[in-house]
């Protein structure tokens, strides 16, 4: 196995350079962007293995970068925020990106999320389950990280598998939204209950006949979802 390649998108040079300098002695190649169009030009033409993606770059933000990587690719994506404000997470997760850490974050944080980041994606995490698990039209091979819908492979961010295995293991039993944060993503992911919201709205996007009539990832008032197959 190669290096594990970090594109680091951050016009704060002073800033950009700590990222690569501490990144770097964890052991990961790290490559700088200053600004957008040279981030998404380097992501198509040589994909890293995550993106750590700051909201504030001049041109195209950070959410715009996100939403067209988005189009083409479903590399890991941490964005930087610069106020913790519920509306930049949420924004952020809405358009794909796959955590977010708020400045001014320490390094330490940063080397953590990045690594389950790396794990998530890669898969380690996932439980030994080597058999295909199907459920009506959809199959999911949790040791792959794949996902067929009718024998249409979906496209899902590593977040949004998570979840998704995880319902399947759990199928027809009501789960908080603390439960599913536990359960999909482990105690080291530090989110709020809104962010299973987002994740339940992408994954029904993806995997429900009509999104807003929801008749496999159902709401259970007062307590979460429940996955019915
Ligand atoms: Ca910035």
């Amino acid at each position: 196995m190669g290096t594990t390649s970090v594109l680091v998108v951050e016009d704060e040079k002073n800033l950009a350079e700590a990222l690569k300098f501490n990144l770097e002695r964890q052991g990961y190649d790290v490559i700088v962007e200053h600004e957008g169009h040279g981030a998404i030009q380097r992501i198509s033409n040589d994909p890293p293995n995550l993106v750590i993606l700051d909201v504030m770059l001049p041109g195209l933000d950070g959410f715009e970068v996100c939403r067209r990587v988005r189009t083409h690719s479903s590399v890991p994506i941490m964005m930087l925020t610069a106020r913790g404000e519920e509306v930049d997470r949420v924004l952020g997760l809405e358009i794909g990106a796959d955590d977010y850490i708020t400045k001014p974050f320490s390094l330490r944080e940063l080397q953590a999320r990045v690594r389950a980041l790396l794990r998530r994606g890669s898969g380690e995490l996932s439980p030994p389950v080597t058999a295909v698990a199907e459920s009506g039209n959809l199959r999911i091979s949790p040791d792959a990280r794949r996902v067929w819908l009718d024998g249409d492979e979906l496209t899902l961010r590593p977040r949004e598998f998570d979840l998704l295995a995880f319902f399947v293991r759990n199928r027809d039993l009501a789960l908080s939204r603390r439960q599913l944060l536990d359960g999909a993503w482990g105690s080291d992911y530090v989110g709020d209950e809104r962010t299973v919201d987002v994740h339940v709205r992408a994954l029904r996007e993806a995997i429900e006949s009509d999104p807003s009539k929801p008749e496999r990832i159902v709401t259970v008032r007062g307590v979460g979802y429940r996955f019915e197959g």
